[in-house]
Protein backbone atom coordinates (compact mmCIF):
# COMPACT_ATOMS: atom_id res chain seq x y z
CA UNK A 1 0.00 0.00 0.00
CA UNK A 2 1.36 3.75 -1.19
CA UNK A 3 0.14 5.98 1.54
CA UNK A 4 -1.59 9.17 0.89
CA UNK A 5 -4.68 9.69 -0.20
CA UNK A 6 -6.86 13.31 -0.26
CA UNK A 7 -10.54 12.13 0.67
CA UNK A 8 -13.40 13.96 2.47
CA UNK A 9 -15.71 11.71 4.07
CA UNK A 10 -19.29 12.94 4.13
CA UNK A 11 -22.15 11.46 6.51
CA UNK A 12 -24.71 11.80 8.82
CA UNK A 13 -23.17 13.31 12.87
CA UNK A 14 -22.98 9.82 14.52
CA UNK A 15 -22.26 7.92 11.23
CA UNK A 16 -19.27 6.83 12.06
CA UNK A 17 -16.76 9.58 10.84
CA UNK A 18 -14.88 9.78 13.73
CA UNK A 19 -13.74 6.64 14.16
CA UNK A 20 -13.20 5.78 10.61
CA UNK A 21 -10.97 8.79 10.36
CA UNK A 22 -8.64 7.63 12.66
CA UNK A 23 -8.33 4.16 11.11
CA UNK A 24 -8.04 6.01 7.53
CA UNK A 25 -5.22 8.63 8.74
CA UNK A 26 -3.22 5.93 10.36
CA UNK A 27 -3.83 3.39 6.92
CA UNK A 28 -3.34 6.09 4.74
CA UNK A 29 -0.64 7.88 6.84
CA UNK A 30 -2.06 11.36 6.28
CA UNK A 31 -3.86 14.00 8.66
CA UNK A 32 -7.24 13.56 9.77
CA UNK A 33 -8.43 17.16 9.58
CA UNK A 34 -11.97 17.44 11.57
CA UNK A 35 -12.91 20.65 11.46
CA UNK A 36 -15.17 20.08 14.67
CA UNK A 37 -12.35 18.90 16.21
CA UNK A 38 -10.53 22.25 15.30
CA UNK A 39 -13.73 24.60 16.18
CA UNK A 40 -13.43 22.84 19.85
CA UNK A 41 -9.77 23.46 20.26
CA UNK A 42 -10.74 26.67 19.37
CA UNK A 43 -13.40 27.23 21.76
CA UNK A 44 -11.20 25.66 24.98
CA UNK A 45 -8.45 28.38 24.45
CA UNK A 46 -10.68 30.80 23.77
CA UNK A 47 -9.42 32.50 21.25
CA UNK A 48 -11.51 34.71 18.99
CA UNK A 49 -12.82 32.16 16.79
CA UNK A 50 -13.59 30.04 19.75
CA UNK A 51 -15.85 32.86 21.27
CA UNK A 52 -17.82 33.33 18.21
CA UNK A 53 -17.76 29.46 17.34
CA UNK A 54 -19.31 28.26 20.87
CA UNK A 55 -22.57 30.20 20.32
CA UNK A 56 -22.91 28.98 16.81
CA UNK A 57 -22.19 25.77 17.72
CA UNK A 58 -23.89 25.38 21.50
CA UNK A 59 -27.20 26.62 19.14
CA UNK A 60 -26.26 23.28 16.22
CA UNK A 61 -26.09 26.29 13.55
CA UNK A 62 -22.38 26.14 11.32
CA UNK A 63 -20.22 28.56 11.86
CA UNK A 64 -19.73 30.88 8.22
CA UNK A 65 -18.22 29.46 5.06
CA UNK A 66 -15.48 32.37 4.59
CA UNK A 67 -14.02 31.65 8.11
CA UNK A 68 -14.16 27.49 7.34
CA UNK A 69 -12.44 28.10 4.47
CA UNK A 70 -9.95 29.97 5.74
CA UNK A 71 -9.49 27.60 8.20
CA UNK A 72 -8.95 24.81 6.13
CA UNK A 73 -6.97 26.45 3.89
CA UNK A 74 -4.44 27.25 6.76
CA UNK A 75 -4.41 23.51 7.39
CA UNK A 76 -3.97 21.82 4.53
CA UNK A 77 -0.71 24.25 3.78
CA UNK A 78 1.28 22.47 6.46
CA UNK A 79 3.73 20.29 5.52
CA UNK A 80 2.00 16.90 6.19
CA UNK A 81 -1.43 17.54 4.03
CA UNK A 82 0.53 19.81 1.38
CA UNK A 83 3.06 16.38 0.96
CA UNK A 84 0.73 13.37 1.49
CA UNK A 85 -2.84 14.49 1.79
CA UNK A 86 -5.18 14.61 4.17
CA UNK A 87 -8.58 13.69 5.20
CA UNK A 88 -11.34 15.53 5.89
CA UNK A 89 -14.10 15.34 8.26
CA UNK A 90 -17.21 17.58 8.88
CA UNK A 91 -16.20 19.97 6.21
CA UNK A 92 -17.34 21.01 3.07
CA UNK A 93 -20.50 20.99 4.66
CA UNK A 94 -22.06 23.10 2.39
CA UNK A 95 -21.83 24.04 -1.52
CA UNK A 96 -20.02 26.79 -1.12
CA UNK A 97 -17.29 25.27 1.38
CA UNK A 98 -16.92 22.76 -1.44
CA UNK A 99 -16.38 25.23 -4.24
CA UNK A 100 -13.60 26.91 -2.35
CA UNK A 101 -11.75 23.58 -1.11
CA UNK A 102 -11.58 22.72 -5.14
CA UNK A 103 -9.80 26.44 -5.52
CA UNK A 104 -7.98 25.78 -2.71
CA UNK A 105 -6.58 22.40 -3.91
CA UNK A 106 -5.60 23.27 -7.46
CA UNK A 107 -3.56 20.79 -8.84
CA UNK A 108 -3.79 17.83 -6.37
CA UNK A 109 -7.55 17.40 -6.52
CA UNK A 110 -9.51 15.00 -4.52
CA UNK A 111 -9.51 11.35 -4.77
CA UNK A 112 -12.88 10.84 -4.06
CA UNK A 113 -15.77 11.86 -1.56
CA UNK A 114 -17.38 9.53 0.39
CA UNK A 115 -20.87 9.08 1.42
CA UNK A 116 -20.91 7.36 4.84
CA UNK A 117 -24.28 5.56 4.89
CA UNK A 118 -26.04 5.53 7.91
CA UNK A 119 -29.92 6.15 7.96
CA UNK A 120 -31.26 8.97 10.36
CA UNK A 121 -32.48 6.60 13.10
CA UNK A 122 -29.82 4.40 13.55
CA UNK A 123 -27.64 8.02 13.66
CA UNK A 124 -30.17 8.97 16.45
CA UNK A 125 -29.54 6.07 19.08
CA UNK A 126 -25.48 6.32 17.95
CA UNK A 127 -25.52 10.01 19.53
CA UNK A 128 -27.48 9.71 22.35
CA UNK A 129 -24.48 6.73 23.97
CA UNK A 130 -21.68 9.11 22.25
CA UNK A 131 -19.30 9.83 24.46
CA UNK A 132 -16.00 12.06 23.52
CA UNK A 133 -12.34 12.77 25.28
CA UNK A 134 -12.29 16.49 25.87
CA UNK A 135 -8.85 16.03 25.41
CA UNK A 136 -7.80 13.81 22.64
CA UNK A 137 -11.34 13.64 20.97
CA UNK A 138 -11.37 9.40 21.30
CA UNK A 139 -14.91 8.50 20.92
CA UNK A 140 -16.75 5.85 23.13
CA UNK A 141 -19.80 4.60 23.34
CA UNK A 142 -21.86 4.77 26.91
CA UNK A 143 -23.22 1.57 28.24
CA UNK A 144 -24.66 2.74 31.61
CA UNK A 145 -21.91 0.60 33.61
CA UNK A 146 -18.87 3.07 33.31
CA UNK A 147 -17.08 4.04 36.20
CA UNK A 148 -17.52 7.84 36.91
CA UNK A 149 -15.33 9.58 36.66
CA UNK A 150 -14.82 8.35 33.43
CA UNK A 151 -10.93 8.72 32.27
CA UNK A 152 -9.56 8.48 28.99
CA UNK A 153 -7.48 4.91 27.95
CA UNK A 154 -6.04 6.59 25.32
CA UNK A 155 -4.28 10.29 27.07
CA UNK A 156 -6.10 9.95 30.59
CA UNK A 157 -8.50 13.41 30.07
CA UNK A 158 -12.02 13.50 30.51
CA UNK A 159 -14.33 11.16 29.09
CA UNK A 160 -17.40 13.19 28.33
CA UNK A 161 -21.24 13.75 26.42
CA UNK A 162 -20.36 16.59 23.90
CA UNK A 163 -22.46 20.11 24.63
CA UNK A 164 -24.02 19.65 21.57
CA UNK A 165 -25.15 16.62 21.74
CA UNK A 166 -28.53 17.04 23.62
CA UNK A 167 -31.63 15.59 21.36
CA UNK A 168 -32.70 19.20 20.45
CA UNK A 169 -28.94 20.14 19.14
CA UNK A 170 -28.69 16.64 17.79
CA UNK A 171 -32.30 16.69 15.65
CA UNK A 172 -31.54 20.40 14.45
CA UNK A 173 -28.42 19.02 13.48
CA UNK A 174 -29.95 16.60 11.40
CA UNK A 175 -32.28 18.44 9.48
CA UNK A 176 -29.22 20.99 9.23
CA UNK A 177 -27.45 17.94 7.35
CA UNK A 178 -30.54 16.88 5.13
CA UNK A 179 -30.71 20.89 3.92
CA UNK A 180 -27.30 21.81 3.84
CA UNK A 181 -25.19 19.06 3.09
CA UNK A 182 -27.02 16.70 1.52
CA UNK A 183 -26.66 19.02 -2.12
CA UNK A 184 -22.84 18.11 -1.92
CA UNK A 185 -23.76 14.29 -2.98
CA UNK A 186 -25.30 16.12 -5.87
CA UNK A 187 -21.87 18.57 -6.30
CA UNK A 188 -19.35 15.40 -5.83
CA UNK A 189 -21.63 13.12 -7.90
CA UNK A 190 -22.01 15.64 -11.16
CA UNK A 191 -18.06 14.95 -11.60
CA UNK A 192 -18.22 11.25 -10.45
CA UNK A 193 -15.81 12.02 -7.33
CA UNK A 194 -18.75 10.73 -5.28
CA UNK A 195 -18.78 7.53 -3.68
CA UNK A 196 -21.66 5.34 -1.58
CA UNK A 197 -20.33 3.34 1.09
CA UNK A 198 -22.70 1.35 3.82
CA UNK A 199 -22.05 2.72 7.20
CA UNK A 200 -24.03 0.08 9.17
CA UNK A 201 -22.54 -3.02 10.45
CA UNK A 202 -18.71 -3.78 12.82
CA UNK A 203 -16.50 -0.77 12.27
CA UNK A 204 -14.17 -3.52 10.96
CA UNK A 205 -15.95 -4.25 8.29
CA UNK A 206 -17.32 -0.62 7.16
CA UNK A 207 -13.40 0.10 7.36
CA UNK A 208 -13.15 -2.75 4.50
CA UNK A 209 -15.60 -1.41 2.52
CA UNK A 210 -13.89 2.39 3.14
CA UNK A 211 -10.47 0.97 1.92
CA UNK A 212 -11.75 -0.89 -0.98
CA UNK A 213 -13.75 1.91 -2.22
CA UNK A 214 -10.85 4.38 -1.76
CA UNK A 215 -8.43 2.29 -3.37
CA UNK A 216 -10.68 1.78 -6.55
CA UNK A 217 -10.26 5.77 -6.83
CA UNK A 218 -6.34 5.99 -5.20
CA UNK A 219 -5.22 3.88 -8.79
P1 LIG B 1 -18.83 18.15 14.14
O1 LIG B 1 -17.91 17.71 15.22
O2 LIG B 1 -18.28 17.94 12.77
O3 LIG B 1 -20.23 17.60 14.30
O4 LIG B 1 -18.95 19.75 14.31
C1 LIG B 1 -19.48 20.34 15.46
C2 LIG B 1 -20.02 21.72 15.14
O5 LIG B 1 -18.97 22.57 14.65
C3 LIG B 1 -21.08 21.75 14.04
O6 LIG B 1 -22.38 21.48 14.53
C4 LIG B 1 -20.95 23.20 13.54
O7 LIG B 1 -21.56 24.10 14.43
C5 LIG B 1 -19.45 23.43 13.60
N1 LIG B 1 -18.78 23.03 12.34
C6 LIG B 1 -17.89 22.01 12.15
N2 LIG B 1 -17.47 21.95 10.87
C7 LIG B 1 -18.10 22.96 10.23
C8 LIG B 1 -18.11 23.40 8.88
N3 LIG B 1 -17.39 22.79 7.91
N4 LIG B 1 -18.89 24.48 8.57
C9 LIG B 1 -19.62 25.10 9.51
N5 LIG B 1 -19.68 24.74 10.79
C10 LIG B 1 -18.93 23.66 11.17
Amino acid sequence: MIPGARLIILGRQGAGKGTQCVRLSRHYVVPHVSTGDMLRGAVRHRTELGVMAKEVMDAGGLVGDEIMVGLVDDRLRRPDASTRGYILDGFPRTVTQASGLDELVGERPLHVCVDLDVPRDVVLARISARRVCRDCGTNYTATGGERQPWICEVCGGDVMQRGDDTPDAVNRRLDLYEEQTAPLIEFYGRDRRLAKVDGVGHPDEVFHRLTSTIDHYRT
